[in-house]
């Protein structure tokens, strides 16, 4: 059901996602309130956020973090309350008051709460793509139980569904892309800062370069990962879930200049596209606001300024990592969520020093060959030990 109101719980509000999202919400306080903003560090950010947008809850990670802002919001005369911990993540999540979900906490870390919140029935604002990497047949079980609203907020899964038949995008487990005339999805990439960089300097990548987006500024891990492509892999897997896709339906094309978000080619030749300045207000928007529209404050494209759009083929000796993704999605079960633990585990060693860029891959390849088949993928317990061992294994192997 949609309603003009929303009521939101913002799940990493901290964030790059997060505070694009405040953005987009602080234009319509007739639209949006907001009911609990949560975060695991800046917490100078969320005091700020709290006063400005005055939730019901602050959600932190620590009890020491809880103390500090509770004190701080009390002094300042807010009636926020303060809660910490996972337990809190949930219960903000599936509160009856609310009834939209922002899930924008960066990896695995935002599955328990966004599967939460899938399973209350909400509509749930999809940013977190470890998500469905992780869990991508639970949850999607999960939202086709609940009747909850799936709204996707990755730029180019927020395009393709923006462009698919309206049937299919809201009950894509209905019936297959094939039923609705699509013969296949165009995942655009950018591919990130190293697209043309010499192969052979790959080892002298610092964290500094990585992070550095040509055209998007987001959060560190997901910076990392658009600069191995890993990012690309990661979205793969999601599209296959979201869109209820076969592996042989989703083609990545690599379009440096990140104005079309991506397409979908239908039977009868027809290519449908969603273009836009590279700004994930629009996305956002699109979801807080869906079936209907806002302005999100975005500036308007420029198609003269931009002046070409290029398209090429992905590059997988460059960027084995997509490769990695494609295979664990094929292999099925385990696999994918222990490319995804591997994964935050060999960039936050990348951006600790502790592993060359092209380690990432290596360390993802032979944490797979370890202990994938040790794996079940029944239940949700078998994929968070899975997730466990994973991260457990490539601890193991940086020491
Ligand atoms: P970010 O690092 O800027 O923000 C992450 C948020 O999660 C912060 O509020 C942080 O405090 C919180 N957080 C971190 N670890 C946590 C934990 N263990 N428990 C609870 N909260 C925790 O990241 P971001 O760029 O905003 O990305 C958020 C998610 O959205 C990621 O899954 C990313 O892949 C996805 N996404 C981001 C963009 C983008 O443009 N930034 C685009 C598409 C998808
Ligand atoms: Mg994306």
């Amino acid at each position: 059901m949609t309603s003009l109101h929303h009521t939101l719980t913002i799940l990493g509000a901290t964030g790059s996602i997060g505070v694009s999202t405040l953005d987009v919400v602080a234009r319509y306080p007739e639209r949006f309130s907001v009911y609990a903003l949560t975060g695991a560090s800046q917490i100078d950010k969320l005091f700020e956020q709290s006063l400005q947008f005055k939730p019901r809850y602050a959600v932190v990670l620590d009890d020491l973090a809880a103390e500090s802002l509770r004190a701080r919001l009390h002094a300042a005369g807010s009636q926020t309350e303060v809660r910490c911990g996972e337990a809190a993540l949930i219960e903000v999540s599936t509160a009856p008051e609310v009834t939209a979900v922002m899930a924008a906490i960066v990896g695995a870390a935002g599955m328990p709460p966004t599967l939460a919140a899938a399973r209350a029935g909400k509509r749930v604002l999809l940013a977190n793509k470890e998500t469905l990497v992780l869990a991508g047949q639970l949850f999607m079980d999960a939202v086709n139980a609940s009747g909850a609203e799936l709204l996707p907020i990755d730029s180019e899964h927020n395009a393709i569904f923006q462009v698919l038949p309206r049937a299919h995008r809201e009950h894509p487990y209905a019936q297959t892309l094939q039923d609705v005339g699509v013969r296949r999805i165009l995942l655009t990439a950018s591919g990130g800062p190293f697209r043309t960089r010499p192969i052979e300097t790959f080892d002298a990548i610092t964290p500094a370069e990585a992070v550095k987006h040509p055209k998007w500024s987001m959060g560190r891990k997901i910076s990392v990962d658009s600069a191995s492509l890993m990012n690309k892999g990661l979205e793969v897997i999601e599209a296959r879930w979201l869109f209820n896709a076969r592996l042989d339906e989703i083609s990545v094309v690599v379009h440096p200049q990140s104005i079309v978000h991506s397409m979908v080619e239908y039977t009868d030749g027809s290519v449908l596209a969603q273009l836009g300045e590279p700004d994930m207000r629009t996305p956002i928007a699109y979801g807080l606001a869906y079936p209907e529209r806002v302005d999100a404050g975005v500036r308007a494209l420029d198609l003269f300024a931009a002046g070409r759009l290029d398209f090429e083929a992905p590059d997988y000796d460059r960027f084995p990592c997509l490769r990695l993704a494609f295979d664990a999605l094929r292999a099925g079960g385990a696999a994918p969520a222990v490319l995804n633990a591997a994964n935050e585990i060999a960039v936050a060693a990348f951006l600790d020093g502790k592993l060359p860029f092209n380690g990432i891959p290596v360390l993802i390849e032979a944490v797979l060959a370890d202990c994938v088949t040790d794996c079940r993928a029944e239940t949700l317990a078998d994929l968070l030990a899975a997730d466990t061992l994973a991260r457990e294994c490539a601890t193991r192997r940086l020491t």
